[in-house]
């Protein structure tokens, strides 16, 4: 498997001088099997990789999987060229919106509506298909996926996939502690009692993702912030580095790519913060890079 990154940033692209080592783009990362081409997640960096599969010939084909829908995970997806070609077919697979009951279809619509963009989603050339995924485990042109619901303000899957005696796991955001704003604005009442039991069922959803990332070869994961840069975010669905560090242990992943970085976090920030980690992996026995536009890896 040949693992690529398009786009590392969450939340904005932050394009500039400060960030071109690691990039500006958002979420995209792709996997070619040699039969099939993956795509995870329609971020801004989704371009770089539209112009990859161009080149590599007409027609195009892909499997394109969402984490979540949230803006910088789908925002690329209207300047995905390849889209626009008659001849060229894809499959986007994504969760269904739990807020209002739609398909991830309907929310790809959402932000094609006129309003926001020239051309809707259904005017688009190619032949794509829009799959809700709602099962655990499924196979794709010989290629196994998995997946497990993560901790996020919205439905937000990591995606294992398996194919010739090895395997990576793709995870969209992920906070380890319960959402803090969401459970609010549903009205709940925020006694101590509930809260007990939100923290427990969060407790009981990071031991599943423990189990899930047993022994994985490759795992890229949301490391947003540092643990001090956590206390203002709060609820916002994101992680940080030590959190991180403790899942790989606790797991046994072989090797953990830091990914999603924040997009106050300069070039010299993530450059210093990646040799930090890397000795704090070293030590306990696993490899650890951040991830970066263009890195490639052979699996
Ligand atoms: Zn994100
Ligand atoms: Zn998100």
């Amino acid at each position: 498997m040949k693992i690529k990154f398009w786009g590392v940033r969450g939340s904005v692209p932050v394009p500039g001088e400060s960030t071109k080592i690691y990039g500006g783009n958002t979420s995209c990362v792709s996997c070619e099997t040699g039969g099939e081409f993956f795509i995870f997640d329609a971020g801004t960096g989704i371009r770089g990789c539209g112009d990859y599969l161009m080149k590599k010939g007409l027609p195009a084909s892909a499997v394109i999987m969402i984490s979540h829908t949230h803006w910088d995970h789908i925002q690329g997806f209207p300047f995905f060229i390849p889209s626009y070609i008659p001849g060229n077919k894809f499959k986007m697979y994504g969760p269904p919106s739990d807020v209002q009951n739609l398909s991830i279809r309907q929310v790809m619509e959402l932000q094609t509506k006129y309003e926001y963009f020239p051309v809707h989603i259904n005017q688009l050339g190619a032949e794509i298909e829009y799959i809700d995924c709602v099962d655990e485990h499924f196979s794709i042109g010989g290629v196994n996926i998995s997946t497990c619901r993560l901790n996020h303000p919205v439905t937000c899957f990591a995606y294992k996939v398996s194919h010739g005696g090895k395997n990576f796991i793709y995870a969209g955001d992920h906070e380890p502690f319960r959402n803090l704003y969401r459970d609010s604005a549903e009205g709940a009442e925020m006694d101590e009692d509930f809260l007990a039991e939100l923290d427990e069922n969060t407790e009981e959803q990071n031991a599943r993702i423990v189990e899930f990332c047993r022994g994985v070869d490759l795992a890229i994961w949301d490391a947003q912030y540092t643990a001090e840069e956590y206390q203002s975010k709060k609820g916002w669905g994101h992680s940080w580095y030590e959190v991180d560090l403790e899942l790989a242990k606790k797991a046994g992943i072989k090797h953990l790519i830091m990914d999603h970085h924040d997009p106050l976090s300069a070039d010299d920030i993530l450059a210093e913060r990646e040799k930090k980690y890397q000795a704090l992996a070293a030590e306990a026995g696993f490899s650890l890079d951040f991830s970066r536009e263009g890195l490639e890896i052979n699996l």
